[in-house]
């Protein structure tokens, strides 16, 4: 498999792929650059995929030398790639010290989704989702987050670029915000990926403030894991719901969309039998949206190994969709893409850990050097 690493790492050294157009001006300022310096390496960067120094022809020599002993440009590695039957890829991401993410490729007639994380496990508790039976071990930084997209560009090529990011990998991106924001803005730069402000999307289990926050510094299409109408049920699906309860969310949710390129929120909604899947559910999701512009995405839950939950059947989420479709909410059911390689929503990395934890269980008993 190609290898995407071409810099070694050096922990000393200030990794560029952290920071956005602005906070590269920034950096430079402090050394005394002209702003103009960030444009022309942001571009060296995403648009030629140079990473030598030396061979950035329009940087100074002594901005060359200064870059050279400073400052590095390294991005994570793919180190496994599954290719499902539907041609839907799913990658491990190598971030060092044995953390592990995945990003997943979504092929399409007329585009390529890629499913990016932003956090390695996660600290929420929702449960349905397998990546919260890992836990949370850390936040990605900007250059691991973006650097899923360079590797996915480097992968597939021109013809396989990507054009839509949706931030629904491992982890809840709005609890990595100062990571996160300049990976969004670094997606949308013009000298960058320069991909529409449509086409990437941030979804958020609903960390209320961080929504707030997000309207003040960046205009992202915004997707909302909501699955449940009723506080009772969202408290137990989605516990950061006691927390932020569903007036909160909602009331942000008017907010964001006040300054969205979209206009509307898209509400993703996991199909759960028996638990949020009747006609009752349907009309009360109706009621708790009615002035919220919005679109419905009904989720097919995806089974992974103990979970007490079941996939609605195909019979109730077409009763479901069209009772929310009826009044008014454009309201669509997600083709479950790579099922036989584990690349589906909620199933992302179990297997992959299991494998370390047994890696390390074997070392312990010296069964493995
Ligand atoms: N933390 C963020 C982003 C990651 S989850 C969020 O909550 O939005 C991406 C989407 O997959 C969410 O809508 C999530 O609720 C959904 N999901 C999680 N587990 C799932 C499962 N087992 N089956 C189907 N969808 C699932």
């Amino acid at each position: 498999m190609q290898s995407f690493v071409t810099v070694s790492v050096n922990k000393e050294k200030i990794n560029l792929l952290n920071f956005d157009r602005k906070g590269l001006q920034a950096f430079f300022a402090e050394i005394g650059e002209k702003p103009f310096r960030a444009t022309q390496l942001i571009k060296w960067i995403y648009q030629e995929g140079e990473f030598d120094f030396d061979k950035m022809s329009n940087l100074s020599k002594s901005l060359r030398a200064y870059l050279n002993e400073h400052c590095c440009i390294v991005a994570p590695e793919i180190i496994l790639e599954q290719v499902a039957s539907d041609g839907t890829r799913k990658w491990i991401v190598e971030m060092g010290g044995g953390n592990k993410v995945e990003a997943v490729y979504i092929p399409e007639a007329t585009r390529a989704t890629l499913c990016v994380s932003s956090q390695v496990g996660c600290a929420l508790a929702c449960t349905f989702c397998s990546t919260a039976q890992q836990g949370f071990n850390r936040n990605l930084t900007t250059a691991e987050i973006i650097g899923q997209l360079m590797a996915a560009n480097a992968r597939m090529g021109a013809e396989g670029r990507v054009t839509n990011v949706v931030m629904m990998g491992m982890g809840e991106p709005l609890l990595n915000f100062d990571n996160v924001v300049p990976a969004m803005n670094l997606m949308t730069e013009d000298f960058a990926f320069g991909l529409s402000k449509r086409r990437v999307t941030i979804s958020t289990s609903g960390v209320v403030p961080a929504m707030y926050r997000l309207t003040e510094v960046c205009d992202i299409s915004m997707a909302v894991s909501l699955h449940a109408s009723t506080d009772e049920l969202r408290d137990i699906l989605v516990p950061i719901n006691q927390k932020y309860p569903l007036k909160e969310l909602m009331a942000a949710c008017k907010k964001y969309i006040e300054g969205s390129p979209r206009g509307f929120i898209t509400f993703e909604y996991v199909m759960l039998e028996g638990i949020n899947d009747s006609v009752a559910d349907a009309r009360a999701l109706v009621k708790l949206l009615k002035n919220v512009p919005s679109k419905m995405n009904l989720i097919p839950f995806n089974p992974f190994p103990n979970t007490q939950y079941r996939c609605s059947s195909k019979a109730a989420i077409e009763q479901f969709r069209d009772v929310v479709h009826k009044a008014g909410i454009i309201t669509t059911v997600r083709k479950t893409r790579g099922e036989d390689i584990d690349a589906a929503c909620g199933q992302l990395v179990g297997k992959v850990l299991d494998k370390s934890r047994r890696a390390e269980r074997l070392q312990k008993m010296g069964l493995l050097s």
